[in-house]
Protein backbone atom coordinates (compact mmCIF):
# COMPACT_ATOMS: atom_id res chain seq x y z
CA UNK A 1 0.00 0.00 0.00
CA UNK A 2 1.67 3.03 -0.60
CA UNK A 3 0.81 6.83 0.25
CA UNK A 4 -1.12 6.82 -2.85
CA UNK A 5 -3.75 4.37 -2.59
CA UNK A 6 -4.32 6.23 1.28
CA UNK A 7 -5.40 9.43 -1.13
CA UNK A 8 -8.56 7.86 -2.25
CA UNK A 9 -9.94 6.60 0.78
CA UNK A 10 -8.72 10.30 2.95
CA UNK A 11 -8.74 12.61 -0.07
CA UNK A 12 -6.59 15.41 -0.05
CA UNK A 13 -4.44 14.04 3.18
CA UNK A 14 -1.16 12.86 3.12
CA UNK A 15 -0.13 11.41 6.86
CA UNK A 16 3.08 12.65 8.68
CA UNK A 17 4.48 8.43 9.20
CA UNK A 18 4.10 8.24 5.33
CA UNK A 19 6.96 11.61 5.04
CA UNK A 20 8.95 9.61 7.32
CA UNK A 21 9.01 6.32 5.57
CA UNK A 22 10.09 8.64 2.35
CA UNK A 23 12.56 10.77 3.65
CA UNK A 24 13.78 9.23 6.84
CA UNK A 25 13.28 10.49 10.60
CA UNK A 26 15.96 12.84 10.24
CA UNK A 27 14.93 14.47 6.70
CA UNK A 28 11.30 14.54 8.27
CA UNK A 29 12.49 16.35 10.82
CA UNK A 30 14.04 18.91 9.40
CA UNK A 31 11.03 19.24 6.97
CA UNK A 32 9.08 19.94 10.30
CA UNK A 33 11.49 22.52 11.70
CA UNK A 34 11.72 24.29 8.19
CA UNK A 35 7.58 24.08 8.09
CA UNK A 36 7.01 25.48 12.00
CA UNK A 37 9.88 28.81 10.67
CA UNK A 38 6.83 29.29 7.99
CA UNK A 39 4.52 28.98 10.58
CA UNK A 40 5.91 31.37 12.89
CA UNK A 41 6.08 33.92 10.09
CA UNK A 42 2.83 33.28 9.00
CA UNK A 43 4.47 32.26 5.43
CA UNK A 44 2.58 29.49 3.03
CA UNK A 45 4.97 26.78 2.71
CA UNK A 46 4.77 23.89 0.36
CA UNK A 47 6.71 20.80 -0.39
CA UNK A 48 6.84 19.88 -4.10
CA UNK A 49 7.71 18.63 -7.32
CA UNK A 50 9.59 15.40 -7.77
CA UNK A 51 9.86 14.38 -4.31
CA UNK A 52 6.01 14.70 -3.29
CA UNK A 53 5.12 12.03 -6.47
CA UNK A 54 7.79 9.67 -5.49
CA UNK A 55 6.48 10.27 -2.05
CA UNK A 56 3.26 9.24 -3.52
CA UNK A 57 4.21 6.13 -5.35
CA UNK A 58 6.23 4.75 -1.85
CA UNK A 59 9.91 5.72 -2.99
CA UNK A 60 12.20 6.82 -0.90
CA UNK A 61 13.32 10.39 -2.10
CA UNK A 62 16.32 12.53 -1.00
CA UNK A 63 15.31 15.61 -1.94
CA UNK A 64 13.65 18.73 -0.53
CA UNK A 65 11.93 21.14 -2.91
CA UNK A 66 9.51 23.88 -0.72
CA UNK A 67 7.79 26.61 -2.25
CA UNK A 68 6.80 29.48 -0.53
CA UNK A 69 4.23 32.10 -0.99
CA UNK A 70 6.85 35.23 -0.46
CA UNK A 71 10.36 35.93 -0.55
CA UNK A 72 12.61 32.38 -0.68
CA UNK A 73 15.83 34.08 -0.30
CA UNK A 74 14.59 35.79 3.07
CA UNK A 75 13.13 33.08 4.16
CA UNK A 76 16.12 30.74 3.46
CA UNK A 77 18.16 33.43 4.87
CA UNK A 78 15.73 32.84 8.46
CA UNK A 79 17.01 29.61 8.47
CA UNK A 80 20.39 30.15 7.81
CA UNK A 81 20.89 32.59 10.63
CA UNK A 82 18.94 29.96 13.16
CA UNK A 83 21.11 26.79 11.59
CA UNK A 84 23.98 27.73 10.05
CA UNK A 85 25.11 26.67 6.78
CA UNK A 86 24.83 28.97 3.51
CA UNK A 87 22.76 30.15 1.14
CA UNK A 88 22.94 30.73 -2.46
CA UNK A 89 19.54 32.89 -4.29
CA UNK A 90 19.40 33.12 -7.94
CA UNK A 91 17.17 36.23 -7.99
CA UNK A 92 15.64 36.07 -11.70
CA UNK A 93 13.64 32.76 -10.75
CA UNK A 94 12.98 34.39 -7.16
CA UNK A 95 15.02 30.80 -5.79
CA UNK A 96 17.31 30.13 -2.90
CA UNK A 97 19.55 26.97 -2.07
CA UNK A 98 20.26 26.13 1.54
CA UNK A 99 23.56 23.94 2.23
CA UNK A 100 23.80 22.35 5.16
CA UNK A 101 26.74 22.31 7.16
CA UNK A 102 28.06 20.10 10.34
CA UNK A 103 27.88 22.68 11.90
CA UNK A 104 23.50 23.69 11.09
CA UNK A 105 23.35 19.20 11.92
CA UNK A 106 24.51 19.92 15.04
CA UNK A 107 22.37 23.32 15.78
CA UNK A 108 19.39 21.62 14.80
CA UNK A 109 20.04 18.40 16.49
CA UNK A 110 19.98 15.95 13.52
CA UNK A 111 22.91 13.56 11.99
CA UNK A 112 24.28 14.92 8.84
CA UNK A 113 24.93 12.36 7.25
CA UNK A 114 21.02 11.20 7.04
CA UNK A 115 20.30 15.18 5.58
CA UNK A 116 20.24 16.23 2.21
CA UNK A 117 22.86 18.40 1.28
CA UNK A 118 20.83 21.08 0.74
CA UNK A 119 17.09 22.33 0.52
CA UNK A 120 15.58 24.37 -2.52
CA UNK A 121 12.94 27.45 -1.93
CA UNK A 122 11.09 29.10 -4.83
CA UNK A 123 9.27 31.91 -4.14
CA UNK A 124 5.84 30.47 -5.90
CA UNK A 125 5.69 32.17 -9.56
CA UNK A 126 3.44 32.61 -13.00
CA UNK A 127 5.39 32.10 -16.26
CA UNK A 128 4.99 32.97 -19.40
CA UNK A 129 7.14 32.29 -22.65
CA UNK A 130 7.59 35.28 -24.74
CA UNK A 131 8.50 33.05 -27.75
CA UNK A 132 9.08 29.43 -28.05
CA UNK A 133 11.93 27.51 -26.59
CA UNK A 134 12.75 30.67 -25.01
CA UNK A 135 13.66 31.20 -20.71
CA UNK A 136 10.33 32.14 -19.46
CA UNK A 137 9.40 35.57 -17.71
CA UNK A 138 8.54 35.13 -14.00
CA UNK A 139 6.50 37.25 -11.71
CA UNK A 140 5.30 36.52 -8.19
CA UNK A 141 2.30 34.14 -7.80
CA UNK A 142 0.03 31.84 -6.18
CA UNK A 143 0.81 28.10 -5.20
CA UNK A 144 -1.91 27.46 -7.94
CA UNK A 145 0.26 29.52 -10.10
CA UNK A 146 3.07 28.01 -9.44
CA UNK A 147 1.83 24.21 -10.32
CA UNK A 148 0.07 25.44 -13.37
CA UNK A 149 3.86 26.38 -14.79
CA UNK A 150 4.76 22.95 -14.46
CA UNK A 151 6.21 20.39 -16.49
CA UNK A 152 3.56 16.94 -15.94
CA UNK A 153 0.58 17.17 -13.58
CA UNK A 154 2.25 14.03 -11.66
CA UNK A 155 5.22 17.23 -10.81
CA UNK A 156 2.67 19.92 -10.19
CA UNK A 157 1.49 18.50 -6.89
CA UNK A 158 1.95 20.42 -3.19
CA UNK A 159 1.77 19.28 -0.13
CA UNK A 160 0.56 21.87 2.46
CA UNK A 161 3.10 21.96 5.31
CA UNK A 162 2.60 25.72 6.56
CA UNK A 163 -0.28 26.49 7.75
CA UNK A 164 -0.03 23.31 9.32
CA UNK A 165 -4.22 22.49 9.90
CA UNK A 166 -4.95 20.01 8.97
CA UNK A 167 -1.66 18.28 8.22
CA UNK A 168 -0.33 17.46 5.29
CA UNK A 169 -3.02 19.05 3.16
CA UNK A 170 -2.58 17.83 -0.84
CA UNK A 171 -3.15 20.47 -3.32
CA UNK A 172 -4.08 18.89 -6.55
CA UNK A 173 -4.60 21.39 -9.02
CA UNK A 174 -4.01 19.75 -12.49
CA UNK A 175 -5.07 16.51 -11.24
CA UNK A 176 -1.81 14.98 -10.72
CA UNK A 177 -3.52 12.80 -8.38
CA UNK A 178 -5.29 10.55 -11.18
CA UNK A 179 -2.79 10.70 -13.67
CA UNK A 180 0.01 8.70 -10.94
CA UNK A 181 -2.89 6.12 -10.47
CA UNK A 182 -3.27 6.00 -14.10
CA UNK A 183 0.33 5.74 -14.39
CA UNK A 184 0.38 8.52 -16.93
CA UNK A 185 2.35 11.57 -17.98
CA UNK A 186 0.56 14.45 -18.61
CA UNK A 187 1.20 17.60 -19.74
CA UNK A 188 -0.67 20.87 -18.45
CA UNK A 189 -1.66 22.60 -21.81
CA UNK A 190 -1.49 22.17 -25.66
CA UNK A 191 1.62 24.89 -25.94
CA UNK A 192 3.95 22.90 -23.28
CA UNK A 193 6.12 21.25 -24.91
CA UNK A 194 6.49 24.41 -27.67
CA UNK A 195 7.01 27.10 -24.57
CA UNK A 196 9.76 24.43 -23.44
CA UNK A 197 11.30 21.48 -25.94
CA UNK A 198 13.04 20.07 -22.82
CA UNK A 199 10.29 18.60 -22.06
CA UNK A 200 10.23 16.47 -24.54
CA UNK A 201 13.72 14.90 -22.89
CA UNK A 202 12.06 14.99 -19.96
CA UNK A 203 8.72 13.14 -20.65
CA UNK A 204 10.67 10.65 -21.95
CA UNK A 205 12.94 10.11 -18.84
CA UNK A 206 10.15 9.98 -16.60
CA UNK A 207 7.85 7.51 -18.62
CA UNK A 208 11.16 5.29 -18.78
CA UNK A 209 11.67 5.56 -14.70
CA UNK A 210 8.61 5.22 -13.82
CA UNK A 211 7.45 2.44 -16.40
CA UNK A 212 4.22 5.16 -16.77
CA UNK A 213 2.87 5.77 -20.62
CA UNK A 214 2.60 8.84 -21.85
CA UNK A 215 -0.86 10.22 -22.59
CA UNK A 216 -2.30 10.16 -26.14
CA UNK A 217 -3.07 13.88 -26.28
CA UNK A 218 0.32 14.42 -24.94
CA UNK A 219 2.09 12.46 -27.29
CA UNK A 220 0.30 13.99 -30.20
CA UNK A 221 1.28 17.58 -28.66
CA UNK A 222 5.06 15.65 -28.58
CA UNK A 223 5.60 14.80 -32.10
CA UNK A 224 4.10 17.92 -33.16
CA UNK A 225 6.99 19.85 -31.05
CA UNK A 226 9.75 17.88 -32.12
CA UNK A 227 11.16 20.19 -34.43
CA UNK A 228 11.16 22.85 -31.97
CA UNK A 229 14.03 21.08 -30.11
CA UNK A 230 16.60 22.59 -32.75
CA UNK A 231 16.09 25.93 -31.08
CA UNK A 232 17.00 25.06 -27.74
CA UNK A 233 19.83 26.10 -26.89
CA UNK A 234 22.94 23.77 -25.95
CA UNK A 235 23.51 24.25 -22.62
CA UNK A 236 19.73 23.66 -21.34
CA UNK A 237 19.41 20.27 -23.77
CA UNK A 238 22.91 18.86 -22.18
CA UNK A 239 21.47 19.47 -18.24
CA UNK A 240 18.45 16.96 -19.65
CA UNK A 241 20.66 14.64 -21.02
CA UNK A 242 23.36 14.57 -18.39
CA UNK A 243 20.29 13.71 -16.19
CA UNK A 244 19.17 10.92 -18.35
CA UNK A 245 22.65 9.25 -18.80
CA UNK A 246 22.76 8.90 -14.72
CA UNK A 247 18.50 7.10 -14.63
CA UNK A 248 18.95 3.32 -14.53
CA UNK A 249 17.34 2.98 -17.67
CA UNK A 250 19.69 5.43 -19.28
CA UNK A 251 19.65 3.54 -22.64
CA UNK A 252 16.49 2.59 -22.94
CA UNK A 253 15.29 6.56 -22.81
CA UNK A 254 18.02 7.66 -25.68
CA UNK A 255 16.94 4.94 -27.64
CA UNK A 256 13.11 6.05 -27.61
CA UNK A 257 14.36 9.96 -28.34
CA UNK A 258 16.05 8.28 -31.38
CA UNK A 259 13.47 6.11 -32.09
CA UNK A 260 11.49 9.22 -31.89
CA UNK A 261 13.41 11.35 -33.86
CA UNK A 262 14.33 13.71 -31.17
CA UNK A 263 17.97 13.78 -31.33
CA UNK A 264 18.05 14.43 -35.16
CA UNK A 265 16.40 17.43 -34.58
CA UNK A 266 18.67 17.98 -31.69
CA UNK A 267 21.83 17.27 -34.32
CA UNK A 268 21.86 14.91 -37.12
CA UNK A 269 23.80 12.13 -36.58
CA UNK A 270 23.35 11.94 -33.20
CA UNK A 271 22.54 8.41 -32.37
CA UNK A 272 22.93 6.51 -29.31
CA UNK A 273 24.40 3.30 -29.82
CA UNK A 274 22.78 -0.12 -29.39
CA UNK A 275 25.32 -0.96 -26.72
CA UNK A 276 24.94 2.00 -24.81
CA UNK A 277 23.34 -0.17 -21.61
CA UNK A 278 26.16 -2.56 -21.62
CA UNK A 279 28.54 0.48 -21.90
CA UNK A 280 27.43 2.56 -19.01
CA UNK A 281 26.74 -0.66 -17.13
CA UNK A 282 30.72 -1.57 -17.72
CA UNK A 283 31.61 2.12 -16.88
CA UNK A 284 30.35 1.39 -12.82
CA UNK A 285 31.37 -2.03 -12.79
CA UNK A 286 35.02 -1.82 -14.26
CA UNK A 287 37.97 0.14 -14.39
CA UNK A 288 41.18 -0.29 -16.79
CA UNK A 289 44.28 -1.67 -14.90
CA UNK A 290 46.07 2.08 -14.35
CA UNK A 291 45.29 4.72 -12.06
CA UNK A 292 42.27 6.72 -13.50
CA UNK A 293 41.64 8.88 -10.22
CA UNK A 294 41.58 12.23 -12.42
CA UNK A 295 38.63 10.91 -14.80
CA UNK A 296 35.42 13.83 -15.19
CA UNK A 297 32.86 11.55 -14.57
CA UNK A 298 29.99 13.36 -17.05
CA UNK A 299 33.02 13.65 -19.73
CA UNK A 300 33.51 9.38 -19.07
CA UNK A 301 29.94 9.33 -20.09
CA UNK A 302 29.72 11.44 -22.89
CA UNK A 303 32.53 9.83 -24.58
CA UNK A 304 30.66 6.49 -24.44
CA UNK A 305 27.84 8.33 -25.50
CA UNK A 306 29.43 9.65 -28.73
CA UNK A 307 32.63 7.08 -29.01
CA UNK A 308 31.33 5.24 -31.91
CA UNK A 309 29.91 8.15 -33.96
CA UNK A 310 32.58 9.23 -36.56
CA UNK A 311 34.67 12.24 -35.11
CA UNK A 312 33.01 15.46 -37.45
CA UNK A 313 29.72 14.13 -36.31
CA UNK A 314 30.50 13.48 -32.45
CA UNK A 315 32.44 17.03 -32.36
CA UNK A 316 29.50 18.54 -34.18
CA UNK A 317 26.95 17.19 -31.36
CA UNK A 318 29.26 17.80 -28.47
CA UNK A 319 29.62 21.35 -29.97
CA UNK A 320 26.00 22.04 -30.28
CA UNK A 321 25.23 20.72 -26.86
CA UNK A 322 27.91 22.82 -25.07
CA UNK A 323 30.43 20.65 -24.03
CA UNK A 324 33.34 21.77 -22.26
CA UNK A 325 36.71 21.99 -24.73
CA UNK A 326 38.20 19.49 -22.45
CA UNK A 327 35.23 17.60 -23.22
CA UNK A 328 34.60 17.97 -26.23
CA UNK A 329 38.84 17.15 -26.51
CA UNK A 330 38.26 13.96 -24.96
CA UNK A 331 34.96 12.91 -26.83
CA UNK A 332 36.77 13.33 -30.13
CA UNK A 333 39.97 11.46 -29.31
CA UNK A 334 37.66 8.81 -28.21
CA UNK A 335 36.24 8.51 -31.70
CA UNK A 336 40.10 8.39 -33.36
CA UNK A 337 40.50 5.58 -31.42
CA UNK A 338 37.85 3.21 -32.20
CA UNK A 339 38.60 4.26 -35.25
CA UNK A 340 42.07 2.69 -35.12
CA UNK A 341 40.45 -0.67 -33.45
CA UNK A 342 41.94 -2.80 -35.98
CA UNK A 343 45.51 -1.15 -35.94
CA UNK A 344 45.66 -1.43 -31.76
CA UNK A 345 44.60 -5.20 -31.78
CA UNK A 346 47.15 -5.80 -35.05
CA UNK A 347 49.97 -7.72 -33.27
CA UNK A 348 52.00 -6.48 -36.83
CA UNK A 349 52.04 -3.19 -35.65
CA UNK A 350 55.00 -2.68 -33.78
CA UNK A 351 54.33 -0.60 -30.37
CA UNK A 352 56.29 2.46 -31.83
CA UNK A 353 53.26 2.48 -34.57
CA UNK A 354 50.74 2.72 -31.90
CA UNK A 355 52.02 5.10 -29.19
CA UNK A 356 52.41 7.79 -30.53
CA UNK A 357 48.80 7.55 -31.92
CA UNK A 358 47.79 7.50 -28.50
CA UNK A 359 49.77 9.05 -25.67
CA UNK A 360 49.37 12.71 -25.94
CA UNK A 361 45.06 11.72 -25.77
CA UNK A 362 43.37 12.89 -22.82
CA UNK A 363 43.18 9.56 -19.98
CA UNK A 364 38.84 10.12 -20.17
CA UNK A 365 39.27 9.47 -23.50
CA UNK A 366 41.49 6.04 -23.40
CA UNK A 367 39.42 5.26 -19.77
CA UNK A 368 36.32 5.25 -22.73
CA UNK A 369 38.23 3.38 -25.38
CA UNK A 370 39.00 0.58 -22.68
CA UNK A 371 35.47 -0.20 -21.64
CA UNK A 372 34.29 0.34 -25.60
CA UNK A 373 36.94 -2.24 -26.51
CA UNK A 374 35.88 -4.60 -23.99
CA UNK A 375 35.64 -7.94 -26.39
CA UNK A 376 39.30 -6.94 -27.94
CA UNK A 377 41.71 -7.69 -25.45
CA UNK A 378 44.97 -6.93 -27.64
CA UNK A 379 43.27 -3.60 -28.19
CA UNK A 380 42.76 -2.92 -24.54
CA UNK A 381 46.33 -4.33 -24.02
CA UNK A 382 47.82 -1.78 -25.93
CA UNK A 383 46.11 0.89 -24.17
CA UNK A 384 46.90 -0.37 -20.65
CA UNK A 385 50.78 0.16 -22.13
CA UNK A 386 50.10 3.27 -23.15
CA UNK A 387 49.10 4.77 -19.27
CA UNK A 388 51.03 1.92 -17.55
CA UNK A 389 54.38 2.45 -19.76
CA UNK A 390 55.30 3.97 -22.74
CA UNK A 391 53.85 7.19 -21.55
CA UNK A 392 56.74 7.26 -18.87
CA UNK A 393 59.42 6.27 -21.44
CA UNK A 394 62.09 8.80 -21.67
CA UNK A 395 65.48 7.83 -23.10
CA UNK A 396 68.78 8.05 -20.75
CA UNK A 397 70.41 10.35 -23.84
CA UNK A 398 69.24 14.18 -23.96
CA UNK A 399 69.74 16.73 -26.12
CA UNK A 400 72.99 17.77 -23.97
CA UNK A 401 74.61 14.48 -24.55
CA UNK A 402 74.07 15.11 -28.36
CA UNK A 403 75.66 18.57 -28.21
CA UNK A 404 78.35 16.83 -26.52
CA UNK A 405 78.81 14.86 -29.23
CA UNK A 406 79.69 17.50 -31.37
CA UNK A 407 76.53 16.99 -33.39
CA UNK A 408 75.30 20.59 -34.37
CA UNK A 409 71.60 21.51 -32.79
CA UNK A 410 68.63 21.06 -35.06
CA UNK A 411 65.08 19.51 -35.83
CA UNK A 412 67.35 16.35 -36.28
CA UNK A 413 68.02 15.94 -32.43
CA UNK A 414 64.17 15.41 -32.18
CA UNK A 415 64.55 13.09 -34.26
CA UNK A 416 67.18 11.17 -33.07
CA UNK A 417 65.55 11.07 -29.66
CA UNK A 418 62.36 9.77 -30.86
CA UNK A 419 64.24 6.77 -32.45
CA UNK A 420 65.78 5.95 -29.41
CA UNK A 421 62.88 6.35 -27.28
CA UNK A 422 60.33 3.56 -29.76
CA UNK A 423 63.33 1.28 -29.38
CA UNK A 424 62.95 1.25 -25.74
CA UNK A 425 59.47 1.30 -26.31
CA UNK A 426 59.27 -1.90 -29.11
CA UNK A 427 61.84 -3.79 -26.21
CA UNK A 428 64.76 -3.29 -28.74
CA UNK A 429 67.16 -1.42 -25.60
CA UNK A 430 66.76 -2.21 -22.19
CA UNK A 431 69.82 -0.36 -20.74
CA UNK A 432 71.40 3.18 -21.30
CA UNK A 433 74.16 0.99 -22.48
CA UNK A 434 71.85 -0.61 -25.21
CA UNK A 435 70.54 2.99 -26.02
CA UNK A 436 74.71 4.56 -26.53
CA UNK A 437 75.37 1.35 -28.70
CA UNK A 438 72.49 2.34 -30.55
CA UNK A 439 73.06 5.65 -30.67
CA UNK A 440 76.20 5.20 -32.16
CA UNK A 441 75.17 3.28 -35.23
CA UNK A 442 72.58 5.52 -35.76
CA UNK A 443 75.08 8.61 -35.84
CA UNK A 444 77.57 6.28 -37.89
CA UNK A 445 74.98 5.62 -40.52
CA UNK A 446 75.46 8.99 -41.69
CA UNK A 447 72.02 9.30 -41.15
CA UNK A 448 71.96 12.47 -39.09
CA UNK A 449 74.69 14.58 -40.86
CA UNK A 450 73.36 17.91 -41.37
CA UNK A 451 74.29 20.56 -43.69
CA UNK A 452 77.29 21.54 -43.48
CA UNK A 453 78.94 19.40 -41.07
CA UNK A 454 80.01 15.92 -42.16
CA UNK A 455 79.07 13.04 -41.07
CA UNK A 456 82.49 11.87 -40.10
CA UNK A 457 83.06 14.94 -37.95
CA UNK A 458 79.97 13.95 -35.54
CA UNK A 459 81.74 10.50 -35.08
P1 LIG B 1 14.07 13.86 -10.26
O1 LIG B 1 13.05 12.90 -9.73
O2 LIG B 1 14.88 13.31 -11.39
O3 LIG B 1 14.89 14.54 -9.21
P2 LIG B 1 12.26 16.07 -10.40
O4 LIG B 1 10.85 15.73 -10.71
O5 LIG B 1 12.60 16.39 -8.98
O6 LIG B 1 13.23 15.00 -11.00
P3 LIG B 1 13.61 18.44 -11.26
O7 LIG B 1 14.24 18.60 -12.60
O8 LIG B 1 14.51 18.31 -10.08
O9 LIG B 1 12.59 17.24 -11.36
O10 LIG B 1 12.65 19.65 -11.07
C1 LIG B 1 11.84 19.80 -9.91
C2 LIG B 1 10.44 20.18 -10.31
O11 LIG B 1 10.48 21.39 -11.06
C3 LIG B 1 9.77 19.15 -11.23
O12 LIG B 1 9.13 18.13 -10.50
C4 LIG B 1 8.81 20.02 -12.00
O13 LIG B 1 7.64 20.25 -11.25
C5 LIG B 1 9.54 21.34 -12.11
N1 LIG B 1 10.25 21.43 -13.39
C6 LIG B 1 11.53 21.11 -13.66
N2 LIG B 1 11.84 21.33 -14.94
C7 LIG B 1 10.74 21.83 -15.51
C8 LIG B 1 10.42 22.28 -16.82
N3 LIG B 1 11.31 22.24 -17.82
N4 LIG B 1 9.19 22.77 -17.03
C9 LIG B 1 8.29 22.85 -16.03
N5 LIG B 1 8.51 22.43 -14.79
C10 LIG B 1 9.72 21.92 -14.51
Amino acid sequence: MTPLDNTSSQPGIFDRSALVRGLGEAAARLADIVAMQAQDQQRSLYLVGGVLRDLLLGQRSADLDFVIESDASTFARGLQKRYGGQVHAHQPFGTAKWSLSADSADRLGLPLADLPQHIDFARARSETYAEPAALPDTKPGSIVDDMQRRDFSVNALALRLSPNAPYGQLLDACGGLQDLRNQQIRVLHDRSFIDDPTRILRALRFTTRLNFKINAQTAVWLRDALPMLGRVSGARLRKEIDRIMVEKPASEILLRLNDLGALKEIQPGFRPSKRLADDLKRAKEQEPPWQSADIDAPALRWCLLLGAHEDTVARCIAKRLDLNRRQINSVSATCRILAIAEDLADPLRRPSEIAPRLEKLPPTALHAAWLLLHDSSSAQERLRLTMQRWRTIRPCTTGHDLRARGLPPGPHYKRILEQLRSAWIDGDVQSCEAERALLQRLLESGEYAQGDQPSARLL
